[in-house]
């Protein structure tokens, strides 16, 4: 049975376990892929281009823009970020699932973009006590954990766009949830291309 891929965007609170349930769910798994996204900002220590994003100048954004290259894009904290277009449309067609890391105006332009490809998935702690102490314990400092502790407000306050919610209390559970969420997800018969 021939399936079209579909798209996962995990959104969360920084510290909510968002990094280690996709890297979980990427392990292994020749099926699914996580969105390389184009950016303006600089390289971090150790982020290579075409691996953790296409690092692009201004100017070649702004083209890429104008030749409708991405499928959506976003300013976030004063720089710009996109879905490039193409490899989204390639892995669908080929049945492959795509996982993004994309803020919350990306998932609202993708979800407008690709209406029957996109499912949302909003990952939080049980409360912000929990959230603060995974912070602490990664060894965030005093000042970013008060910046996150803030954002946090921000991104809970969009969880109700979201197609499903995962409380991240116990790990293995919260992968069971997510791999269940993506499993269902497949099997929908709108998904179905061809068959019997
Ligand atoms: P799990 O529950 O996350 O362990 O995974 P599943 O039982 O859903 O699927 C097992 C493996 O087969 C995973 O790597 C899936 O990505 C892959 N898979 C499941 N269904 C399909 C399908 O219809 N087509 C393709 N190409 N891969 C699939
Ligand atoms: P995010 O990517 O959302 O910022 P991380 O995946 O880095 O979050 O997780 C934040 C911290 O919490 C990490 O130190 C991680 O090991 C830990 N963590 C993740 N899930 C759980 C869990 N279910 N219980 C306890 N600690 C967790
Ligand atoms: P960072 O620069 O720390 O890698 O990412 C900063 C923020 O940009 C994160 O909130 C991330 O989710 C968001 N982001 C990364 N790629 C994209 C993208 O392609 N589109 C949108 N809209 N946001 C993105």
């Amino acid at each position: 049975m021939n399936r079209r891929g579909l798209c996962l965007v995990l959104a969360a609170p920084s510290g909510a376990g968002k990094t280690s349930l996709s890297r979980a769910l990427l392990a292994n798994d020749g099926f699914i892929s996580l969105s390389i996204s184009a950016t303006t900002r600089a390289p971090r220590e150790g982020e290579q281009d075409g691996v953790h994003y296409y690092f692009k100048t201004p100017e070649a954004f702004a083209a890429m823009i104008a030749n409708g290259e991405f499928l959506e894009h976003a300013n976030v904290f004063g720089r710009a970020y996109g879905t490039p277009r193409a490899p989204v449309e390639a892995a669908l067609a080929a049945g492959r699932d795509i996982l993004f890391d994309i803020d919350w105006q990306g998932y609202r332009q993708l979800r407008a973009a690709l209406p029957d490809d996109v499912m949302g998935v909003f990952i939080r702690t049980p409360s912000l006590d929990d959230l603060r102490i995974r912070l602490i314990s990664r060894g965030d400092d005093d000042a970013t954990i008060a910046r996150r502790m803030a954002e946090a407000e921000t991104e809970l306050a969009h969880q109700s766009e979201f197609d499903f919610i995962i409380e991240n209390k116990d790990f293995d559970v919260a992968l069971t949830d997510l791999r269940a969420i993506r499993r269902a997800c497949r099997l929908m018969t709108s998904r179905v291309v061809t068959g019997q």
